[in-house]
């Protein structure tokens, strides 16, 4: 395996190199994009709907988009056969490019593409999954278009600092008026009395893929009822199951918040059946 492969606007690189000017906006704003895709059986997941996700993103922040989609599967497919990597996952980001800094768009704008590919231990997570994990909350500090995956990632990188110093798995986040919005790396799903319950989609939380994979293909048919709809704390800590979704590990189900227990403390069954259902989705998507 060979994880020193990358891609330089859109050609293969050794990442050790001097890749990256240092007025590059990326660097100095975190004026840029990203995604983050899961790779498994050597193939990527869901890598639509992520290269969908990242057009929008561009242009939300008007970054142009220089690279067609079959360019960006070409490069993920390069990625994947250069470093021989089975089960990982590939991050992708976009920047600005390059210009003297000034806040304002520089004039010529020649966007930056890099991409790396690391492995992932899924073992490791199925793990965690068959015991659950547990999160604290947190107040959500970040700005108004959490929608856009930008790589400006303070709030959630203080929040999951806070997590880890806490020695959990994930920060849960509020915003001021106590709704709950989503993980600092994930989002964030709830069942009581039988129904799933997530923040809707808008500025406030990612639309995030895997979310996106169990409302719109699982949840019909398991036959579970989802809401779509703003939720406090009072509410998660009366609900009977929780768990967080993400690229990396899709279903990560939490047992215990802020040191209190989930239900009855051990991984609810609905949590269970949607991660069942995704493992099986994932399979059959990769095995094609
Ligand atoms: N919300 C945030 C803030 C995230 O960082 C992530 C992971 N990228 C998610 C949600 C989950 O998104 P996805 O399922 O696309 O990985």
């Amino acid at each position: 395996m060979n994880l020193n492969v990358g891609i330089l606007n859109g050609d293969l690189i050794d990442i050790n190199g001097d890749l990256i000017n240092i007025q590059d906006r990326g660097y100095q704003f975190g004026d840029g994009v990203y995604e983050a895709t899961l790779v498994h059986k050597g193939k990527c997941f869901a890598l639509i709907p992520h290269l969908e996700r990242l057009f929008r993103s561009l242009k939300e922040l008007r970054i142009p988009a220089v690279y067609t989609t079959e360019e960006l599967i070409e490069f993920h497919e390069t990625l994947i056969k250069e470093s021989g990597v089975e089960e990982g996952f590939i991050y992708l980001q976009i920047t600005r490019g390059t210009a003297h800094r000034n806040h304002a768009f520089p004039d010529q704008i020649v966007p930056v593409l890099t991409m790396t590919i690391n492995t992932v231990d899924r073992s490791a997570f199925a793990v965690k999954q068959a015991q659950g994990v547990t999160a604290i909350t947190v107040p959500d500090i970040r700005w108004l278009r959490c929608d856009i995956k930008s790589l400006n990632l303070l709030g959630n990188v203080l929040a999951k600092q806070k997590a880890k110093e806490a020695g959990a798995y994930e920060a849960i986040q509020y915003r001021e008026n106590g709704t709950v919005t989503e993980g600092s790396s994930s989002n964030f799903m709830v069942v009581k009395d039988g129904v799933l319950w997530s923040h809707p989609v808008n500025n406030y939380i990612l639309n995030g893929i895997c979310r996106r994979v169990i409302v719109e293909r699982l949840v019909k048919d398991l036959d579970i009822t989802f809401v779509e709809k703003t939720f406090d704390m009072d509410f998660v800590h009366s609900a009977d199951e929780a768990f967080v979704t993400a690229t990396t590990y899709c279903v990560m189900p939490i047992v215990k918040i802020d040191g209190k227990k989930v239900g009855d403390g051990t991984v609810g069954q609905i949590s269970k059946k949607i991660l069942d259902a995704f493992n099986a989705y994932l399979l059959e998507e990769c095995s094609r």
